[in-house]
């Protein structure tokens, strides 16, 4: 059987017509090699930022389905072109939405979770000899409506769709992989060869934005590697897979984009409040009198009425700290000692960074810190931990 390979190309890959025209080129090679290619795209550059700001001056709180009729445009502006750009090459080519590619998702506006896959018209596309072009970060649900997948979906897209063809799956972006952090923060970061799903997941919902973390998860699911490579160079790029990972801190990331809700009293009725506005934490540190509900605000798209409401409803119990933000060392091991951990306080102490709560497990220590630090203690700690 002819091999099959799902390609993702990011926003930033995808970002004007001579972009365009470049990926293009780069499918046409790889076809040229003897391979059924589906190829997941995002929405050009910056779109999906510049209709959500769209959203936002028309509506403080956007109703979700119609954010999600809006927002999955972005990525169909891509396909429609790359497609053009294929068959002007002579590459046959068509493209399909989330929808037309058989991608059914669940009812949750905004931040769908894929449910099932079922490929016909792409199966069918490919044994016709084309190239099929999917719109990523979409699906559909089973009442009909057009579904998005939260922010940086695309690559969820993309490992779903490979786990239902049988595919290889290949992420582009303009990283050639996963670095020990982000190279534009600390521009000694070294490139992984390999993750494990384990850490890359951790990484990702630290903040790591170079994969999605809910894509990791599927591939983890349906035990399928992710080759992280760079649209721009020939590099041999970061697998994602299923190894038993050395020991050891593997990256450092930051996440800035979160409040931080401190909860005095009541912990289970704010969770309660949260799930039913489909509000996800990511995380729940202890610190001294309170917990600290970790809110990561890039799929939160009515940011202000949420707030007031949280004030309103948890007076006196609850306060939404808007100036926090996190530090996350990830790796494997990281609690067997209280070294990473003691180190990462000390460096911490030494720029001067309050740590309003810290978190440690084997997979990861997190601390939480005013946001000026973020930048200063994620270089330090690299320093310390990857050298
Ligand atoms: P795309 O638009 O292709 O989806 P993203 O912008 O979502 O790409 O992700 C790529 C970016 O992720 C890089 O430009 C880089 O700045 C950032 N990044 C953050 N952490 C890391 C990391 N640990 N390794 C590599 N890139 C990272
Ligand atoms: N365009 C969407 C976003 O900006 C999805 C993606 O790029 O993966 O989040
Ligand atoms: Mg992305």
């Amino acid at each position: 059987m002819t091999a099959r390979v799902v390609q993702k190309f990011g926003g930033s890959s995808v970002a004007d017509a001579e972009k365009l025209r470049k990926v293009a080129r780069k499918v046409q090679a790889r076809r040229a090699q003897g391979c059924e290619l589906v190829v997941v795209v995002s929405a050009m550059g910056d779109t999906t930022d510049e209709l959500l700001g769209l959203a936002r001056q028309l509506s403080a709180d956007p109703p979700r389905r119609e954010l999600d009729m809006l927002l999955s445009c972005g990525e169909r502006i891509s396909m429609a072109l790359l497609s053009m750009a294929l068959q002007e090459l002579g590459v046959p080519a068509v493209s399909f939405t989330g929808s037309q590619s058989g991608i059914i998702t669940d009812e949750s506006h905004a931040q769908a979770r894929i449910v099932e896959v079922k490929p016909t018209r792409i199966v069918e596309a490919l044994g016709q000899g084309k190239v099929v072009i999917v719109a990523g970060y979409q699906g559909v649900s089973r009442s009909k409506e057009v579904t998005t997948l939260g922010r940086g979906g695309s690559d969820t897209s993309a490992v779903a769709l490979a786990a239902a063809l049988g595919a290889d799956c290949e992420i582009y972006s303009d990283v050639d992989g996963v670095f020990s952090a982000d190279p534009r923060v600390v521009p000694e970061a070294r490139k992984r060869e390999s993750l494990s799903f384990e850490e890359m997941q951790e990484l990702a919902s630290a903040g790591a934005k170079v994969l999605n973390a809910q894509a990791v998860e599927f591939a983890r699911e349906a035990g399928i590697t992710i080759h992280a490579l760079s649209t721009h160079v020939a590099g041999t790029g970061t697998r994602i897979e299923a190894l038993a990972a050395g020991l050891g801190v593997k990256g450092v990331t930051a996440e800035k984009e979160l409040w931080v809700l401190e909860v005095r009293e009541g912990l289970a009725e704010v969770l309660a409040f949260l799930d039913e506005r489909a509000v996800k934490p990511r995380a729940l540190l202890g610190s001294p009198g309170a917990h600290l509900v970790l809110v990561p605000l890039h799929d939160v798209h009515g940011p202000e009425a949420l707030s007031a409401a949280l004030t309103e409803r948890f007076r006196g119990a609850l306060a939404v700290r808007h100036a926090l933000g996190t530090v996350t060392c990830v790796g494997t091991g990281l609690n067997a000692s209280f070294t990473v951990l003691r180190g990462a306080l000390e460096d911490a102490a030494a720029l001067g960074a309050p740590v309003a709560g810290h978190s440690l497990t084997s997979l990861q220590l997190t601390l939480v810190v005013p946001r000026e630090h973020l930048g200063a203690l994620t270089q330090r700690l690299h320093r310390r931990f990857v050298g």
